[in-house]
């Protein structure tokens, strides 16, 4: 074993679906996902200390502070005791003091023994908004798999209602709270007033940065991501 440890960084808008592939590259392939999003609806539904001071941000789209969000980032990262074929970060970092801090963080733990990899993903406003208007999540937040209206074949209808349910654990669809369009255009906002800057710290720091068309089918982002992956110094 070499020892080194992958780790991958999706930076794309809202609905590019960054988680959707993780999961992917998760069942697939054996990677772990780290999404903050995730976490931080965790914290919402649990109602922990932290939970009930970020409701109310992620409601209306606003990122929560660097400071929390690396606190929960660190959690997480000390819990991971056995690390798998590569890990993806999905929604963090997204500014860049998380940028640096993680860089901390990961040469405090890991010393060389690690790489970086950018995966950038572009998609257009409108195709964005149209997206996660379409959007169902699952509500049992240990699983929050994702799903498209215009795609219930991939939901399942529960046997004596409408109501769709997740196809991997059965409990109801929900929308995201703040998957409504003035909050989507605020998450949008926010994505690209941080965006350009990520990436520029990336570049500076030697990082790859690797492009991705996510407006295709999710199979083609995943086989794209694949090919991107063999020619990545990745394993
Ligand atoms: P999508 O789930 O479609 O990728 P998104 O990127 O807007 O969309 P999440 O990543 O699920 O949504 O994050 C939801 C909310 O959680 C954010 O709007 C923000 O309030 C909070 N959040 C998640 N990650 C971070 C982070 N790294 N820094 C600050 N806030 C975050
Ligand atoms: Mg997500």
């Amino acid at each position: 074993m070499s020892g080194m440890k992958d780790i991958v960084i999706f930076i794309g808008p809202p609905g590019a679906g960054k988680g959707t592939l993780a999961r992917l590259c998760c069942e697939r392939m054996n990677w772990t996902q780290l999404s903050t999003g995730d976490l931080c609806r965790q914290h919402v539904v649990q109602k922990t200390e932290l939970g009930q001071q970020i409701d109310l941000l992620i409601k209306s789209g606003k990122l929560i502070s660097d400071s929390l969000v690396l606190e929960m980032v660190k959690k997480w990262l000390q819990e991971q005791l056995t690390w798998s074929e590569g890990i993806i970060l999905d929604g963090f970092p997204r500014t860049q003091v998380q940028a640096e801090m993680l860089d901390l963080m990961l040469r405090e733990t890991l010393q060389d023994s690690y790489t970086i990899s950018v995966v950038k993903m572009e998609l257009d406003p409108d195709i964005v908004v149209r997206r996660l208007m379409a959007r169902v999540v699952c509500s049992n937040k240990t699983c929050q798999a994702v799903f498209s209206t215009k795609n219930i074949a991939k939901t399942k209808k529960n046997n004596d209602s409408d109501e769709l349910v997740c196809a991997e654990c059965s409990s109801p669809l929900v929308r995201r709270a703040d998957d409504v369009e003035p909050v989507i255009c605020e998450r949008l906002s926010i994505y690209q007033s941080h965006a350009s800057q990520l990436l520029d710290y990336y570049k500076a720091s030697g990082r790859p940065i690797y492009s991705l068309d996510v407006a295709q089918p999710v199979e083609g982002v995943f086989e794209q991501f694949v090919h991107l992956k063999n020619g990545f110094n990745l394993r």
